[in-house]
């Protein structure tokens, strides 16, 4: 059924749910809420806690409305009987109507703490009447989420009852899971939560299913790629004219990934390393082999800012050794994004550096041989597999990551890939050291950082995405950069954030790596790749808002030169911070991070959309993981089976289809 046949949807609402990729009713079953809200599960005022959503109920004490910069700021304060907390909302003008004082809603938000008062942004409010687990969808702009939701049930109406189910029934039985629709009706209308984890369960059963086929299809294609010349004297100009020496491990995940190539049989590797251990010169020196052996190769990166990094850097290293490169992104356009493409596709160009723009419709290869995918893990599946049948032969694929996979979950994540693993820094890296900051010690950070600044060195200050509202981010962000410029007023201080247009961003990063300014204050955008190397200092605000993993990697955006650098994490100590002041070791992190999560915790867990990221969470719970491993064991073991072979077309169309929407979210 299409979309527009569905009640209340109009024109705007038709274009609206059209660029967040929905055309087809179906496809709003298939986007599952990212996250679900349990009105019955009420916390306290005085127990509310930085970073953990809440349902409280509360009683108006005051509210205000006031206009800065611009923007309209309503304030209120609520309380219970155990204490009060402030509210804000930013843009909401109909709130303050709504705040009468005395009245009681259920607040539903996520409190931070803001210069060092516990503070909940933009809390949905609901009558205090409010029941059940609703789902939380991610917000799709110009359609209210009760109208989104509304739409949700007409097409469970339409098409819910008729849904097949795609595992035979032997399997269902086998590991107690529930059919497909009564899952699909479970996740988008939980009755209660024994319903909803059922729910779940069975549908992360078929996402890990299903990824797991279509990985292990991949990897049992055989003998159609291209057999390169590749060795270390092929690629010995480009190691001459760099400017170190690599490190061990470094040559040993090189010669590796260059005897994969050597067969016709395609590379599919993973390279794992932690951050700034060196991955990019690895790609670099296979997109040179590639080169010299006369083929095309591609190299994508999940952001603009990342790839324009890889593409200045390729420029510098690749081109004088006389290869030509040449980037697709977003952001180039007209004559530019003409050329590259008619370069392309006569084959005159080397090397494409780019986004997934490298994949959109009409960009052509003359001979792709070698693919190198950056950050892997935040790319759909989907995304990658697109760039791999640009190539008329199988191409020789690369994936890097720099999120450490602890080794159970990577075999059961990347079974089919071999992996690499680059475990040693480059020499004279001085270990980052980690401080956990109280809010009452951000004056004395503030002179530390100045110092620092003096002696030319140069800081990150990097501050949560606090709501989806980016306009609210870039508000928090710019009070943090007025704040510091009024504690510093000699030190340059820039600001980028997600809602800055790609040129600016770019201009204000490429600022920042040329130490035109001293403190780049950012929101989450710079967390992957960038590289520069005379940043010493790593602020993270509001540090229990993020994943263990990711202040890890905002971590190694420091550390990278030879000056003694250090990380702040603004926050109260706690298990989790002292974790990370207490190693710099990525593996041992994640591992803490997913015992401290536990297994299960879907609930709590933000689906982020990306499908590697979701199951990253998923992989996360043993059980489901080892009854995966013996239902896929069980697929292959008898690929001549009907069901079977349903099941693996099916795996290939859904992957095909989800990770494309899902990877929109
Ligand atoms: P990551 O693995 O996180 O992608 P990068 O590739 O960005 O790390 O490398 C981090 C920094 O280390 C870069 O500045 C790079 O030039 C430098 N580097 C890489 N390999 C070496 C080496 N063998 N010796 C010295 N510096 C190196
Ligand atoms: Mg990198």
């Amino acid at each position: 059924m299409h979309i527009e046949e569905l009640k209340g949807v109009g024109k705007v609402r038709l274009e609206a749910l059209r660029r967040a990729g929905l055309t087809e009713a179906e496809q709003l079953l298939w986007r599952f809420p990212r996250d679900y809200i349990d009105y019955d599960e009420r916390t306290k005022v005085r127990d509310l806690h930085s970073g953990k959503r809440a349902v409280f109920a509360a009683r108006i004490k005051r509210s205000s409305t006031t206009r800065v910069h611009g923007m309209t700021l309503t304030n209120a304060t609520v309380f219970d009987e155990t204490g009060e907390v402030q509210c804000i909302w930013f843009n909401q003008p109909y709130r303050g109507h709504m705040l009468e004082i005395g009245a009681v809603f259920l607040f539903v938000g996520m409190p931070a703490r803001s210069r060092g008062k516990l503070c909940v942004q933009c809390p949905q409010t609901a009558p205090l009447a409010t029941h059940g687990i609703r789902p939380v969808y991610a917000p799709v702009r110009d359609v209210p989420p009760a109208v989104y939701e509304k739409l949700v049930r007409q097409a469970w109406e339409g098409a819910g009852a008729a849904m097949s189910d795609p595992l035979p029934q032997a399997l269902r039985a086998r590991f107690a899971l529930p059919g497909y629709a009564q899952a699909v009706y479970g996740v988008h209308f939980p009755q209660d939560r024994a319903a909803l984890a059922a729910s779940l369960r069975r549908l992360s059963f078929d996402d890990l299913l299903l990824l797991r086929i279509c990985m292990a299809s991949l990897r049992r294609r055989t003998g159609t790629g291209q057999a390169l010349k590749a060795n270390l004297t092929v690629i010995q100009p480009f190691l001459d004219a760099l400017p170190y020496e690599l490190t061990g491990a470094q040559q040993r995940v090189l010669r590796q990934a260059l005897s994969d190539m050597e067969s016709e049989r395609p590379m599919a590797r993973l390279v794992e390393g932690d951050v700034g251990c060196g991955k990019t010169v690895i790609a670099f020196a296979l997109l040179y082999c590639a080169f010299e052996n006369g083929v095309q190769s591609a190299m994508m990166a999940p952001t603009e800012v990342l790839a324009q990094q890889h593409y200045s850097e390729a420029c510098r290293l690749l081109e004088p050794l006389g290869v030509r490169v040449v980037r697709l992104m977003g952001s180039v356009k007209g004559k530019e994004r003409r050329e590259a493409l008619r370069l392309l596709e006569s084959g005159e160009a080397d090397v494409a550096i780019g986004t997934h723009a490298l994949i959109s419709e009409g960009v052509e290869y003359r001979n792709l041989g070698v693919i190198i995918t950056d950050e892997q893990h935040r790319f759909g599946v989907r995304q990658r597999t697109a760039l791999e049948h640009k190539g008329r032969l199988d191409p020789h694929v690369l994936v890097m990551s720099a999120t450490p996979i602890p080794r159970t979950m990577a075999l059961v994540l990347y079974g089919d890939l071999d992996i690499s693993v680059v475990d040693e820094l480059p020499p004279g890296r001085k270990p980052v050291r980690t401080r956990v900051v109280p809010e009452g010690k951000r004056k004395d950070m503030y002179s530390f950082i100045a110092q620092a600044v003096a002696q030319g060195r140069q800081a990150y200050v990097v501050c949560p995405l606090v709501e989806e509202s980016e306009a609210m981010d870039a508000a928090s962000a710019s009070q943090t950069v007025q704040d510091m410029r009024a504690a510093m007023p000699d030190v340059r201080i820039e600001l980028l954030h997600g809602r800055m247009k790609s040129e600016e961003k770019d201009r204000i990063l490429n600022g920042f790596a040329q130490h035109d300014c001293d403190i780049l204050v950012s929101t989450t955008v710079i967390e992957v790749g960038v590289n520069v190397p005379n940043a010493t200092v790593m602020v993270v605000e509001d540090a229990e808002r993020f994943g263990l993993a990711q202040l890890h990697q905002l971590r190694g955006r420091v550390g990278r030169g030879q000056e003694q650098s250090w990380c702040f994490l603004m926050a109260d100590p706690s298990e989790r911070m002292r974790t990370l002041a207490g190693t710099n070791d990525g593996f041992v992190i994640a591992q803490k991070d997913l015992e401290m999560r536990g297994p299960g915790e879907m609930m709590g867990t933000r689906q982020s959309g990306m499908v590697n990221e979701r199951l990253m969470a998923l992989a996360g719970d043993p059980v489901l993981m080892e009854q995966v491993g013996q239902a896929v064991e069980d697929v292959f073991a008898r690929p001549d089976d009907v069901e079977n072979q349903a099941m693996m077309r099916y795996a290939r169309e859904q992957m095909a289809l989800r990770g494309l929407q899902v990877a929109r979210n």
